[in-house]
């Protein structure tokens, strides 16, 4: 800023300085020569002379001093300039450690979140949530795949955009997800159009959407391949060498999360389901039968209990061998899933050769009809054992809920005893009580 007493008096001082000088070297000297003789003018020359010189002597130090100063006013001109660069990288520093610092000590609160559940679903959400909310404030996509364990394939669990109308085509991965996949570590393009390691046509057909930068990492736990979790943007140079770093650490700790919550899930599945027909087990469908039970009253509607029973079951073993006979068991709760896949059945084995179904609102007739069906479609497979081809029947009995029992267990009993009727009676036929 100016300084305003400055620009005051400096041309004032100009004036004083000029006025000073007329008067010293011109008004002075000439009314002098008026009062002393002409050979005495030699003094006035003389007096000149001296002052001449002595200008000159002061201009000459004057300028040896203004060209010092002048260096030095550069020499601090370059000091504030490195100052200016130094502060200003310093300034960068200090915002990105302070980032860092944010980014880090939310890992606390991601390993809080991910770990409230053990189920998979909720871990996997939390995770995506999480990761697109902390590195990429919540813009472009994040996806995380997982990986299925039968076909060894990338599956598209879970997926957050910031445009909530964005269609994810690539459900088994794109062309980045199978190099995270082949090559187990973390991936980062800043410019895919430049990266020669992909080809932009081979993204185009896979996915549609324009994107030009992404950062992907891979979920491994104890050396397994679990999944893989991916960032992309629209923009060029969205995501940097800290933010993989980042989701490298997330996902990690992700890694155990999923695996541990993998695992829960597949406890969980063994508890209820039988481990040769993958039906569920007694004691499952007894708390499920309960709930429906609850459900139908509450909705007013029927509820039908199917109870199946494979006939002679014991002579089959020892004919073919119980191997073959749990070929049977096998086949025969696959044609009851696949038979009544509409109904939106409950299924379970219920005893060494016994099936038991649920079928909410079905009533009595109706499921008379369907066992009825269901048995002649069992009837009617061919099994081939040992190049025999051979047939099994099953004896069904119903009872429906309200109208034969108002109590889950009085329900299975009926149904039982109904099954027992069809025995007596002969087998291979449906019977009610
Ligand atoms: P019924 O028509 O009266 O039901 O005759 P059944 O022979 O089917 O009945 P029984 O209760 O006498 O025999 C049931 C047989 O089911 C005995 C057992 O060998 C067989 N079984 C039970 N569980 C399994 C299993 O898990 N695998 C095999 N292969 N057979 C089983
Ligand atoms: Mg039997
Ligand atoms: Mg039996």
């Amino acid at each position: 800023m100016a300084n305003p007493s400055l620009g005051k008096s400096f041309p004032l001082r100009v004036t004083v300085c000029v006025i000073l000088f007329l008067f010293l070297y011109f008004i002075f000297p000439l009314n002098l020569s008026k009062f002393i003789r002409p050979h005495n003018l030699k003094y006035l020359f003389l007096f000149y002379l001296a002052n001449i010189i002595i200008a000159c002597y002061i201009l000459r130090k004057n300028s040896a001093a203004n060209y010092s100063l002048d260096s030095r006013a550069q020499e601090v001109q370059e000091r504030f300039n490195l100052l200016s660069v130094e502060y200003s990288k310093e300034h960068k520093n200090n915002i990105s450690l302070k980032e860092k610092y944010r980014r880090y000590s939310s890992l606390k609160s991601i390993l809080e979140e991910i770990n409230k559940s053990l189920d998979l679903d909720a871990v996997a959400d939390a995770f995506a949530s999480e990761a697109f909310s902390l590195i990429a404030n919540n813009q472009g996509v994040c996806v995380l795949y997982l990986v299925d364990n039968q076909t060894q394939k990338l599956v598209l669990f879970k997926a957050k955009r910031e445009d909530p109308g964005l269609v994810i085509k690539a459900k088994e991965g794109n062309i980045f997800d199978l190099w995270v996949l082949r090559h187990t570590s973390p991936l980062l393009v800043e410019d895919i159009k430049n990266d020669f390691r992909f080809d932009p046509e081979k993204l185009k057909l896979q996915d549609a959407r324009s994107v030009s930068s992404l950062i992907a990492a891979p979920f491994i736990s104890e050396n397994k391949f679990l999944g893989i979790i991916r960032l992309d943007n629209t923009a060029k140079y969205f995501f940097s060498q800290d933010d993989l770093r980042f989701l490298v650490s997330v996902s990690d700790l992700g890694g155990v999360a999923l695996e541990n919550s993998e695992l829960f899930k597949r406890t969980q599945d063994l508890a209820i389901h039988d481990a040769l027909t993958s039906l569920y087990t007694k004691g499952y469908f007894a708390e499920r039968l309960k709930g429906e039970c609850k459900r139908c009253t509450r909705q007013k509607m029927p509820l039908s209990l199917l109870m199946l029973d494979i006939d002679l079951f014991k002579n089959y073993n020892d004919k073919f061998g119980h191997t073959a006979g749990d070929i049977v068991l096998k086949k025969v709760s696959q044609i009851i899933t696949g038979f009544l896949n509409n109904f939106n059945p409950i299924i379970s084995r219920f005893g060494g050769e016994e099936f038991c179904v649920i079928i909410a609102g079905l009533d009595k007739e109706s499921a008379l009809g369907v066992a009825e069906t269901l048995r002649r479609r069992i009837e009617e497979e061919k099994i081939v054992l040992r190049r025999e081809e051979s047939h099994i029947t099953v004896s069904i009995g119903v009872a429906t809920f309200p109208a034969d029992a108002t109590e889950e267990d009085e329900l299975i009993q009926r149904a039982d005893k109904a099954m027992y009727k069809a025995k007596q009676k002969g087998r291979n036929r449906v019977c009610y009580i």
